[in-house]
Order: structure tokens, then C-alpha cells, then sequence
């Protein structure tokens, strides 16, 4: 198991960016849900690059990702295409 990269909703809301899903080298791995106002990441699909992390910190300047050891993710399998969630 390894680290994931882990989006602060409340945060993100508040920047509206997307920038970090122009950057993330994983298709399909961190995207924009407009229900959420937030990027949300598909942890089957994150590599723990730890790019999304440096462009939210440092060119977002919002510091809203984080790499969280897997086991702690508040939600841990998020499909959101196909409207599946488990937890
Ligand atoms: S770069 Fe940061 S603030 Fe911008 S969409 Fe991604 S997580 Fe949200
Ligand atoms: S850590 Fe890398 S692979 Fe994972 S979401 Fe961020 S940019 Fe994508």
C-alpha cells in the first residue's frame, strides 16, 4: 500500500482552479466534480507523483492536497462516472 493524494474540499471550493487536473500525468485520476465545487482523486488510478500537490501549493497557492497513507483516506474508493461509492 502507499500514499494517495487527498483533496481538502472546503478549500478547493473556495478557488474554483482546476488546475491541478490539467497537471496529474494519470488519466482519469484527479478531476473536477461540479456537484462538489472540488477535485476529488480516483485513488485506484493515483501513482503518489505528488505533482498535483506542488501545483495546488504552489501555483494555486491554496495548499489543498495532501498525500495521505491509503488506509487513512476519509473516502476510500470514490468512482464518481460511474455513481458508485464504497467505503
Ligand atoms: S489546484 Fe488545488 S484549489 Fe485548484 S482545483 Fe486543484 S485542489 Fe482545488
Ligand atoms: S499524486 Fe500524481 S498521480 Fe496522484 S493525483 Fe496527484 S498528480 Fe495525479
Amino acid at each position: 500500500m502507499y500514499y494517495i493524494a487527498d483533496v481538502d474540499k472546503e478549500i478547493c471550493a473556495s478557488s474554483n482552479c482546476h488546475l491541478c487536473t490539467t497537471y496529474c500525468p494519470e488519466a482519469n485520476c484527479i478531476n473536477y466534480s461540479e456537484a462538489d465545487k472540488s477535485a476529488y482523486v480516483s485513488v485506484d488510478r493515483c501513482k503518489s507523483c505528488e505533482i498535483c500537490v506542488y501545483i495546488c501549493r504552489d501555483i494555486a497557492k491554496k495548499n489543498a492536497i495532501s498525500m495521505k497513507w491509503i488506509n487513512d483516506l476519509n473516502e476510500k474508493f470514490v468512482f464518481k462516472h460511474s455513481g458508485l461509492v464504497i467505503r
